[in-house]
């Protein structure tokens, strides 16, 4: 196998009551699951088979013949990112590094706030909400159905997934509360910090 399903970076109940087990067993033994192996089926037997997702994604994504792969490779992709940025005991407020530079580019913390929960929010349909660096600029952004930071240069910092599997058993319809819940609780701030200091030791060396 080509590609493989990582494994969640804690175990399957560790975010309830937040995010209970059943969505996680689910969300990432039967969706996310299912995007590695038609992916694997994809490449099987292709020169693609030998790239790392995000060579792929960047390879396909502008290729109308590829769209499959293209929306599995990144929603394999996607998701990886989205388990590291959740962690038990989450959530609240970043560190001081972090928190400064949040409170700068958007003019306080609670402004970056309202926009990460208004771009989750406002996503139609599926999606992704996002905090990327872009072009040395913090910046919130919503992508639908698999699009990827990635595919438009710009480097993840943190997504909450607004596909429906990831809180309709928790949260039904109520989209907006989970969103809130995911900043309140669950958001790996460390690991935010991290992808910013890799984003911008690669944007300097560029
Ligand atoms: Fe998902």
């Amino acid at each position: 196998m080509t590609f493989s399903l990582p494994k969640l970076p804690y175990s399957v109940d560790a975010l309830e009551p937040y995010i209970s087990g059943s969505t996680l067993i689910y969300h990432h033994g039967k969706h996310h699951a299912a995007y590695v192996d038609k992916l694997n089926g994809l490449v099987d037997g292709s020169p693609l088979a030998d790239r790392t997702l995000e060579e792929l994604i960047l390879e396909v994504k502008d290729d109308p013949d590829n769209v499959a792969i293209f929306n599995n490779a990144a929603q394999a992709w996607n998701h990886a990112f989205y388990w590291n940025c959740m962690t038990p005991n989450g959530g609240g407020r970043p560190g001081k590094e972090l928190g400064e530079r949040i409170a700068k580019d958007f003019q306080g913390f609670d402004n970056f706030r309202s926009q990460f929960v208004g771009a989750a929010s406002g996503q139609f349909g599926s999606g992704w909400a996002w905090l990327v660096l872009d072009d040395g600029q913090l910046r919130i952004t919503a992508t639908s159905n698999a699009g990827t930071p990635i595919a438009q240069g710009q480097h993840a910092l943190l997504t909450c997934d607004v596909w429906e599997h990831a809180y309709y058993l928790d949260y039904q319809n109520r989209r907006g509360d989970y969103v809130e819940m995911f900043l309140e609780k669950l958001v790996n701030w460390p690991f935010v910090e991290r992808q910013l200091v890799e984003a911008e030791r690669q944007a300097a060396a560029a």
